[in-house]
């Protein structure tokens, strides 16, 4: 007879995963006891030195799904002499945080449950186990127990208690457990004057969406906006009513099967679909699926995803067809996720709402996946991901909040050797936004039992979470520059303390020098950066009004090419834009008013395809330089040329012969695919020949490629495959590269900058 102790690290705590262990280790015949411990679960387990091999071995095999193993680690301990495996309660120290899992997707027992005839669960929306099914949404508090989630007011009928009672039971400790008989139930409200039908409301949702009404449907972290996503009319009546003119809708599907037949998709992507998170998946949509082409007007990208509540299996089942299923609200605003609200906020763009009574304690937006250029990326960590924890490799000395960005904003609390980035918040641009930001900071401070005396936020003054952190009392406020927070998220997802060579390209971030940077190459330590290389600044005429109005950029790239006087054919470029407003900007780019210097890398996107593809504006963020990616003819390998001025401190990188060569070959009537592609390939020989310089120079440093330019794939692609030494490349995975990535670079740097003090 042996002992093993067995420490295991991750998402194993409010999974079903010590009762799990307990049938394995009944199956297996081990004794012994398993129980959560501050940082996971721990087991000690006893038996012949065969039989506990085969524990861990079956123990790392085939774990739950919704299990999330980061480490595991075994010692050996003198042997004790016991009679049976059991499970012992949770202690009262520790870190309780850890006991409230992220959001599950129902899994298969259920959903086999959900379509069996004979089951008492048989097409009952609510349906869940230790598993699967709501976490984060529901928890009120902590620790997590029934009591403190929104199915307090629900009281288990005898079958369910016996169910939550038995340890041999797969729905032992669930605590949403619920069935028919004593758990939440579904309604519909009509919001278009007609009266509800004597049918189910389940059946009438799903006859009203067949007839290309709007439907809203109460999810997991808020509600959707549901239509049939073949019906053309149906989705553009939807756009109309949320005031949504070409953002791509997201699609829900039945299965994978379905997935397939209207998408391409690689087995990476196939993963990231079916994974217990259940992003929205971003893949390269098939011509002529049968999808309408209002849904995603003017991309081949499509965001696809699989249903992750008994509610959305149910209903894709009784619709037979992909749904549109995108966030209820109008515009920018946060989701929709409280019965009382959602008839008033979705009056006028629902005709009804199918809804239920249980209630969602916090709201929490689908998370985005895509695979690019071969590494599979979170772009938003939302449902699903919230609040898992994030391990670092060295711990802070101090909790630290982290108030994120402004666009696509996330936050992050950072304690000890972990992190949790709160939910995806949005846009800070409305006073809603900036309600939900505060309510999800004092929830996560809440269910992590922390209030960090010190505060990260952006240098910009203007973000509203700058301002947010200046009105907390009695902090440490420190302010992290933009690129650096960037490139610091990539160094914790990948354990590394620094120096590195960071390659930051984006849209804009606020610099030290008071300009909007973007196309930064910073030496970055810990708590501190040196700014090597950066791309000549353009001046942006009307400020923020020039992300909307592309041209602007256009011009603006066209006016420093050929100092101050376009030819006029390259002005005609510009699209259907009045020759006084292009006399408006010309003045305020030479007077530099009200045209602020920017060096973001996404601005030449949205510059170049303003002129090559002749689009003078972008109706979403991103919308033109998105397109721009897209039409890229994969084919052409040249690039256009470009200069690098090593003169200046930092190295400056510029754009204007490129400028030049792409006007002269539009001139030419080569084709935008062509100029898209010389101009990508230009950016990844700037890239490269600038890192091997930088390299020769500085010594082999580590490069993280971060920014929310390296959704794009080509570039990301392109670059790894020509650079000299690509086991130094380090690329996100778990961390998004774009703004919702930043909070983690933030709260990391505060805690450098600080060090040992205070
Ligand atoms: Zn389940
Ligand atoms: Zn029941
Ligand atoms: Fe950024």
């Amino acid at each position: 007879m042996a002992g093993h102790r067995i420490q295991i690290r991750g998402t194993v705590q409010g999974v079903g995963f010590r009762p799990w262990v307990y049938r394995l280790a009944s199956r297996v015949g081990v004794v012994g006891r398993v129980r959560n411990d501050p940082r996971g679960v721990t087991i000690e387990a006893f038996g012949s030195q065969a039989i506990l091999d085969r524990f861990t071995k079956e123990l790392q095999r085939d774990t739950l799904p919704a299990a999330h193993i980061v480490e595991l680690c075994e010692t050996t301990i003198p042997d004790e002499d016991l009679d049976a495996f059991v499970i012992e309660p949770s202690g009262a120290t520790g870190h309780r945080a850890l006991s409230i899992p992220p959001d599950l997707a129902t899994c298969e027992d259920c959903r086999k449950e959900l379509l069996d005839r004979h089951d008492r669960r048989f097409g009952y929306a609510f349906t869940n186990c230790t598993a699967c099914g709501p976490r984060f949404t529901i928890a009120t508090g902590i620790p997590y127990d029934r009591a403190a989630t929104t199915m307090s007011g629900f009281t288990m009928c005898a079958a369910c208690q016996a169910e939550y009672d038995d340890v041999g039971d797969r729905r032992f400790h669930a605590q949403p457990n619920a069935c028919p008989e004593c758990g939440p139930a579904l309604s519909l409200d009509r919001l278009d004057g007609q009266a509800p039908s004597e049918v189910n409301a389940l059946a009438e949702a799903a006859a009203l969406l067949s007839r290309g009404a709007v439907v809203a449907v109460k999810g997991l972290g808020g509600f959707h906006l549901a239509c049939d996503a073949s019906d053309g009319a149906a989705v553009r009546r939807l756009r109309e009513r949320k005031h949504r003119d070409e953002k791509p809708f997201a699609v829900m599907v039945a299965s994978l099967d379905a997935a397939h037949a209207l998408a391409e998709i690689s087995a990476d992507e196939e993963a990231l679909l079916t994974a217990a998170e259940r992003p929205v998946v971003l893949l390269r949509g098939r011509q002529d699926a049968g999808l309408a082409l209002e849904v995603s007007p003017d991309t081949a990208l499509l965001g696809l995803f699989l249903p992750y509540t008994p509610l959305h299996h149910l209903l894709l089942d009784a619709v037979q067809r992909p749904l549109v299923m995108t966030s209820a609200n109008v515009s920018d605003e946060p989701i929709c996720y409280e019965n009382r609200e959602a008839r008033q906020r979705l009056e006028g763009i629902a005709d009804a709402i199918l809804l239920h009574n249980r209630e969602i304690a916090m709201r929490c937006d689908d998370s985005v996946s895509r695979v690019i250029a071969g590494t599979p990326t979170i772009m938003r960590r939302s449902r699903g991901f919230v609040p898992r924890p994030f391990y670092l490799s060295r711990p802070v000395a101090r909790p630290v909040l982290a108030c994120g960005a402004h666009l696509k904003n996330t936050f992050c609390i950072a304690m000890g050797d972990t992190a949790y980035f709160g939910p995806h918040i949005g846009d800070l641009e409305t006073v809603a936004a900036l309600d939900f930001f505060e309510e999800a900071i004092e929830r996560m401070q809440t269910i992590l039992e922390v209030r960090p005396d010190v505060v990260a936020h952006d240098l910009h003054p203007g973000y509203l979470s700058t301002r947010y952190a200046k009105t907390r009392d009695d902090v440490t406020l420190v302010g992290v520059q933009h690129h650096h927070a960037h490139v610091a998220s990539l160094m914790a997802e990948h354990g590394i303390q620094g120096p590195v060579l960071g390659v930051a390209y984006d849209g804009t971030g606020f610099g030290e020098d008071g300009t909007s940077w973007g196309g930064e190459f910073l030496l970055c330590f810990a708590e501190r950066y040196e700014r090597l290389a950066t791309f000549r600044p353009l001046r942006l005429a009307g400020g923020d009004l020039a992300m909307r109005e592309v041209w602007r950029i256009g011009y603006a790239l066209l006016h420093d090419a050929y100092d101050g006087a376009p030819p006029s054919d390259s002005i005609s470029l510009l699209g259907d834009v009045r020759p006084s407003s292009i006399r408006l900007v010309k003045q305020m780019i030479e007077r530099g008013l009200n045209a602020p210097q920017a060096r973001g890398v996404g601005r030449f996107f949205d510059g170049f395809g303003a002129l090559a593809l002749g689009r003078a504006r972008s109706t979403y963020e991103g919308q033109v330089a998105i397109a721009w990616d897209q039409v890229a003819n994969e084919s052409v390998s040249n690039a256009y040329p470009f200069e690098i001025d090593r003169m200046r401190t930092p190295w400056e990188v510029d754009l204007r012969p490129a400028v030049r060569a792409a006007v002269d070959d539009l001139g030419g009537a080569v084709h935008a695919g062509d100029v898209s592609a010389r101009f990508h390939n230009a950016l990844v020989a700037v890239t490269v020949e600038l890192l091997e310089a930088l390299w020769a120079e500085r010594g082999d440093l580590p490069v993280a490629l971060t920014g929310g330019v390296f959704q794009n794939a080509w570039l990301a692609g392109e670059i790894e495959a020509k650079i000299s030494n690509k086991n130094r490349l380090l690329r996100h995975g778990e961390v998004p590269p774009g703004d919702g990535g930043i909070a983690l670079g933030q709260a990391l740097i505060a805690d450098a900058i600080l060090g040992d003090k205070g």
